[in-house]
């Protein structure tokens, strides 16, 4: 995500190297490149004008203190600005009502349909809601079918009529049907069009008018830069929304959306959307952000990812185990799994401060585990909990059935070894003396 942004900033942060102070040329140099690398991640030139002037106001005249230097410091500025532009805090999201009401807009093919079936998959599993999604594309047949579709997939209901051509009756008998069966949110998901088009709006702000929704949430394709941004403003003026979600952020896009979008609409991104998976959503925090464009990565949302599959009894356990040096090939296949339950390889291990940037070229699959796990699979349950009972000719056999060498084998068993007697240590280790580990 932003790679080339986040490379075009980091070379900007060179002028500074070396440089024992801040003075009005370094800082001249580096805000050009910094201009730069915002105009080619495809954000409007008065925005990074704006951007830019605040960056080199703040830095003049700062005194670089002992501890950091002036590229820290500039990192520093532009990383404040960043977060403020792209919104400052992280912004509420509102589900009150009963029903609470959301509204779904958007052009087609923008993503608001799988939009719609992540937000309740959100809204069920992390805010113990009771969801009714409601079909109110009345061109696109389909459009129902893809909705139910992804209903079944998280597991809510879907309210349709196929045979009703007015979407705001639609929208208004769903109300009812979610009162009569007991839902606290319903999101109402609509026609879009290829491009802005009044009839689709007119119907938009029509359904807005007859429901009064808690929130109207305008869905937009992160890939399409500029005109995202012209289109969040032809929504805006029209729908007055309550907030952005920006999708797609798992491909190739170039940052400007997400720049821009707050700066042009004054409306927050309140979500953004990375993958076909219906879990891939995220409550979209501006600080994270900013920190994963700068490269500093993004510790926050993987201690929360962490977090969201920690076991405090099975970790108690483990934690025991390793300290008797009981840590085996079936505890490390399970922690394997955890790890994988965490979400895409690469994207985990993009968040690790210093870690994105080095690993952009690499390609790493989601399979790099593959190996081991075919090793560990092919160990008896006996030799899982005995990693010392590894005989040559166990060896022999695990080597054959997992398509590997006894080289292979004795490698990962020496790496297991050395893995085993470091987490050792670190668990014995008070956490307090462990540099840059609190707890
Ligand atoms: P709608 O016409 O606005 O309802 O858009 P859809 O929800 O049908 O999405 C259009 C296409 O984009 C579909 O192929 C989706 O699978 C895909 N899509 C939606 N959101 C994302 C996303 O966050 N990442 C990726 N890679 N694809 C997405």
């Amino acid at each position: 995500m932003f790679n080339s942004l986040s490379e075009k900033l980091e070379s900007a942060f060179k002028n500074l190297k070396g440089e024992a102070r801040i003075n009005d040329l370094n800082i001249a140099n580096t805000v050009k490149d910094i201009r730069r690398a915002l105009i080619d991640a495809d954000v409007n030139f008065k925005i990074a004008k704006e951007f830019t002037d605040k960056v080199r106001e703040k830095a003049t005249g700062e005194k670089v203190i002992n501890a950091i230097s002036p590229g820290q410091l500039m990192v520093k500025i532009v990383q404040d600005e960043l977060t403020e532009l792209m919104g400052g805090s992280e912004a509420q999201f509102n589900v009150t009502g009963n029903p609470a009401i959301i509204l779904i807009a958007g052009l087609q093919g923008s993503g608001k349909t799988t939009f719609t079936g992540k937000l309740a998959n959100y809204l069920k599993t992390k805010k113990a809601k009771s969801v009714l999604l409601v079909a109110a594309d009345v061109y696109r047949p389909a459009a129902i079918d893809q909705l139910t579709v992804l209903a079944g997939q998280v597991g809510v209901d879907v309210y349709s009529e196929p045979e009703n051509k007015n979407p705001v009756e639609i929208a208004q008998n769903a109300i009812k049907e979610a009162k009569t069966r007991n839902k606290n949110v319903i999101i109402i998901d609509t026609a879009g069009r290829l491009a802005v088009d009044e009839v689709m709006m007119t119907e938009v702000a029509n359904i807005k008018a007859a429901v009064n929704p808690a929130e109207i949430l305008f869905v937009v394709d992160s890939m399409t830069g500029q005109d995202a941004v012209n289109t969040a403003k032809a929504f805006n003026d029209r729908l007055d929304f309550t907030g952005v979600v920006l999708t797609k952020l798992d491909g190739d896009t170039r940052g400007g959306a997400a720049l821009s979008i707050k700066y042009t609409v004054n409306k927050p991104i309140k979500f953004v959307s990375s993958g076909e998976k219906m879990d891939t959503l995220d409550v979209f925090y501006p600080d994270r952000m900013a920190q994963r464009i700068l490269g500093m990565g993004d510790i926050t949302s993987l201690v929360e990812k962490a977090q969201a599959q920690y076991d405090e009894a099975e970790a108690k356990k483990l934690e025991k185990k390793i300290r008797k040096n009981q840590f085996d090939f079936q505890d490390f296949m399970d922690q394997l799994q955890q790890i994988k339950k965490m979400g895409n390889l690469k994207d985990l291990m993009g968040m690790i401060p210093g870690v994105g940037k080095a690993m952009k070229d690499i390609d790493i699959k989601d399979d790099a585990f593959k190996g081991i796990e075919a090793m560990i699979s092919s160990m008896t349950p006996f030799e899982r909990a005995n990693p010392d009972s590894l005989t040559p000719s166990r060896k022999q056999r695990i080597a054959r059935g997992s398509g590997k060498d006894i080289a292979e084998i004795n490698a990962f068993m020496k790496q297991f070894e050395q893995m085993k007697q470091m987490m050792k240590m670190m668990n014995n280790m008070p956490m307090g003396r462990m540099p840059g580990l609190r707890r």
